[in-house]
């Protein structure tokens, strides 16, 4: 199965092991950078390092061979996936104890990794799909418009129309008041052809949900077409583009994806610039991976920024569920915490959990200067 929407990621983040360590699975399989060989090698290598590891776990003999058994069904599904699949990467999740497995394509290669743990490993999920938003690309002619939805970057054609507009005025050889008013004719025709264009993007957006609308349009007729548009559809264009009616899928793929990315990037920059802002002046928000843990433990967390990667060890505690640093006892019950391998992942998940965002960022970026973490707050108690 393909990684399309936050859907799949939010089953998969609910999903309980009632304590029993489940097994989570990313491999890099990106054909443009590696070949088979090398991924084929990485994958046994990765497999036999997590067989080490699972045995050094020290577990109940049936837990140690649940693990075991997800060990051999990622080496089996992985080695067909590579011959198979064309996808940039791919993720497993699996718990063999209770017969789960969930096999993921990904469009974006992740970093090699095995992890176990009492729930599944999805922040790569996550900074996957926070990289896409689902497009629909409109493109419009005189007489013709065609739609394209665009996520995790493919292309599919959704839906065409033809109008019935006259080509030019100029085509008949007419001159003076026959001429303007064929003009004025061509011109209501052409109105009509944007009316049904706008309807039926607003009957698409029902069925095809987008987040952005990026519209071509012949004769920079743009701000024209844009009039009969929904005003909650007018609020999701945000870009034009240079692309024709006519233009193969593949060629109309490369603009968005090209405007796609500059999007993103200012998205980023300016996520950045609104939470530095807001640090800066005492507000809601916090920064660094101590003030931001503190915060959710608070569940004052209203958005996550992070950085790309960034990863630290930390501790919890079982009993209150809270996060922490480098706190050896809990200081609420003075119990021993416990380590987690990566407790901004922790802090990822809990986010998500709790029905809030998480924006990634590439580095570098002003948010290095602040400990590489941040978040938006609710309040402040
Ligand atoms: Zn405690």
């Amino acid at each position: 199965m393909k990684l399309q929407n936050r859907s799949q990621i939010e089953a998969l983040a609910k999903f309980k092991g009632q304590g029993d360590l489940v097994t989570s699975f990313y491999l890099d399989t990106d054909k443009g950078r590696l070949n088979r060989k090398e991924i084929q090698l990485a994958l046994k290598n990765l497999v036999s390092e997590a067989r080490d590891r699972a045995c050094a776990l020290g577990a109940a003999k049936d837990k140690t061979a649940s693990l075991l058994g997800d060990l051999d069904l990622i080496a089996e599904h992985g080695g067909q996936a590579i011959a198979s699949s064309n996808a940039a990467g791919l993720a497993f999740f699996s718990h063999s104890l209770e017969k789960f497995w969930h096999a993921l394509e990904l469009p974006h290669g992740p970093r090699n990794r095995i992890t176990f743990d009492t729930n599944f490993y999805i922040r790569p999920l996550a900074a996957i799909l926070d990289k896409y938003s689902p497009i629909c690309a409109l493109l419009i002619s005189r007489r013709e418009s065609r739609w394209y939805d665009i996520s995790m970057n493919e292309i599919k054609a959704l839906d065409e129309l033809e109008s019935d507009v006259p080509r030019s005025v100029r085509e008949g050889g007419f001159e003076g008041t026959a001429a303007k008013k064929i003009e004025r004719r061509m011109d209501a025709h052409l109105q009509e052809h944007f009316k049904r264009t706008a309807q039926r993007t607003f009957e698409l957006s029902k069925k095809h949900p987008f987040d952005w609308l990026f519209i071509g349009c012949e004769d920079n007729n743009c701000g024209d077409f844009e009039a009969h548009l929904h005003s909650y559809l007018r609020e999701r264009v945000k870009a034009r583009l240079k692309a024709h009616a006519g233009d193969s899928p593949a060629k109309v793929l490369q603009e968005v994806l090209e405007v796609e990315a500059r999007l993103k990037k200012a998205e980023e920059l300016e996520t950045v610039r609104k939470l530095v802002a807001e640090i800066e002046r005492g507000g809601l928000a916090a920064s660094g991976l101590r003030d931001t843990i503190h915060r959710l433990n608070q569940f004052e967390v209203q958005s996550l920024v992070v950085t790309h990667n960034f990863s630290k060890p930390g501790r919890f505690c079982p009993t209150h569920k809270l996060f922490y640093l480098d706190e050896l006892q809990c200081p609420i019950c003075d119990k021993k915490t416990v380590v987690v391998q990566d407790v901004v992942d922790e802090a990822i998940e809990t986010v998500l959990k709790r029905g809030g965002a998480v924006k990634h960022v590439a580095s570098p970026s002003k948010l290095d200067r602040y400990g590489e973490i941040g978040a938006f707050l609710k309040y402040k108690s």
